[in-house]
């Protein structure tokens, strides 16, 4: 099924059969785990045409394997992507997805409101590549803007920020990238491409962590970058990894000769060889498993989650509640405008008692899981001042909106009395 089928069948008909075909030789229904590193050559003419970009195929599992090239059809077919590239962690992804436009000494302009782990990743790690990360507030649009400098390579967002439901306003953000010739990209990890089409609003390049939602039950990490097709990466002399000659490859120039497949090719046959973040095919076959009720699980997880939200702003022994879906949200219009099918299933809330009350909250809860993920079918809750974020500043923490009454929840599928009943019994018991 290939991006030309998006018009033809919906976005349920594409996460079940896009990239899946009957396996040609025993008709195997469901996609096969292909598990081998490496593909026989018909000859050595056949073998040096593969190697040189000419004729593709599959060499070695580290470039390209069936059961990760199943998954990176469908994901980009839902995202109504030109092309992607699996790898093996969100994290992965990240790298991935920055590598074709970096060079040592470039900068890119970040959201300072992402996912703690991406902060620390851009913030620290990249400085060992030379590559410069700008944090901004992107809520005033203008903010990026008055950061954009000469070798400013990307704008980096998530469209539904983990965890605080921040939503960013896509559609201004990708008109500065637009101004400025440079790709706007979107972690669409916590709203998935169910909930926000994020190439639509002006995305593109989009990474995720398909950890979460779309493997979709806490069994296989991986990550995955999508390419929209759209930029023209030789338009200008910003991005010569695509537009100019590549030694590795004989002088060849990825955007000349691949046209709106070029960043996609690039991202494997010099990203990932180089590099080496492939996805493993197990974790590919679970996350190609995951997507088939990618719908069904994420208009759950939204009406479960709101619901828990509403019934926490009424509870009371809670401060507050950030969640998009709420009307008293400040993001509550960009939640109606970039995800009207549900705000999500990730928010934080406070609670009356500071430090103290949110630990015992925690460890208070039952059928909530106490741990360090999201996106799961099961329910988790965590106290980030005493976990994720315990390295930080006390003023570090409350800029990152993990300050001493925060608890983050990630709602899951259970029954919808359940999760508020063992919610309602850990904040009684730890009040007493
Ligand atoms: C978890 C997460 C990541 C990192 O993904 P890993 O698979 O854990 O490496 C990146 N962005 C967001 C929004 C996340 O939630």
């Amino acid at each position: 099924m290939t991006k030309d089928n998006k018009e033809r069948f919906g976005f349920e008909t594409r996460m079940i059969h896009a990239g899946s075909q009957p396996e040609p030789v025993t008709g195997a229904r469901q996609t096969p785990i292909f598990q081998n590193t490496s593909y026989v050559f018909h000859d050595t003419d056949h073998a040096a045409s593969l190697f040189n970009l000419q004729t593709f195929g599959f060499i070695y599992s580290r470039l390209t394997n069936p059961t990760v090239a199943a998954l990176e059809e469908r994901i980009a077919n839902l995202e109504g992507g030109r092309g992607a590239t699996a790898c093996a962690s969100g994290h992965a992804a990240q790298i991935l997805a920055l590598f074709p436009l970096m060079d040592p000494g470039d900068d890119f302009i970040a959201s300072n409101r992402l996912y703690g782990g991406s902060i620390t990743q851009f913030g620290k790690t990249f400085k060992k590549f030379d590559w410069r990360c700008t944090f901004v507030d992107v809520d005033q649009a203008e903010n990026v803007r008055k950061a954009l400098t000469p070798k400013t390579k990307a704008i980096f967002v998530e469209s539904l920020a983990n965890p605080g439901g921040v939503i960013s306003d896509l559609e201004a953000l990708s008109a500065i990238a637009r101004e400025a010739g440079i790709p706007l990209i979107v972690d669409n990890t916590m709203a998935t491409p169910y909930l926000c089409p994020a190439f639509e609003w002006g995305a593109d390049l989009i990474v995720h962590s398909t950890t979460k939602f779309l493997s979709g039950n806490g069994t296989s990490t991986g990550g995955c970058v999508v390419d929209s097709g759209t930029f023209d990466w030789a338009a200008s002399d910003k991005f010569p990894s695509l537009s100019a000659p590549e030694p590795a490859y004989h002088g060849l120039r990825f955007a000349e000769s691949f046209g709106d497949m070029a960043y996609t090719l690039h991202s494997h046959a010099v990203a990932l060889r180089d590099l080496g973040a492939t996805m493993a095919p197990m974790n590919a076959f679970q996350t190609l498993l995951g997507i088939e009720t990618l719908s069904l699980r994420m208009e759950r997880h939204c009406a479960n989650a709101l619901a828990v939200a509403r019934f926490l702003e009424s509870h009371d022994l809670v401060e507050w509640v950030s969640h998009a879906g709420l009307e008293s949200s400040p993001y509550h219009a960009l939640a109606n405008k970039y995800l009207p099918k549900g705000a999500g299933a990730v928010f934080t809330f406070g609670v009356k008692g500071g430090y103290e009350m949110g630990i015992k909250v925690v460890e208070a809860c039952e059928l909530f899981s106490h741990l360090a993920n999201i996106g799961d079918t099961r329910s988790l809750i965590l106290h980030p001042a005493s976990t994720t974020h315990r390295q930080l500043s006390e003023d570090q923490r409350i800029a990152a909106g993990a300050g001493p009454d925060v608890i983050r929840l990630s709602i899951g599928l259970e029954t919808l009395d359940d999760i508020t009943a063992d919610l309602d019994q850990a904040l009684t018991r730890a009040a007493e």
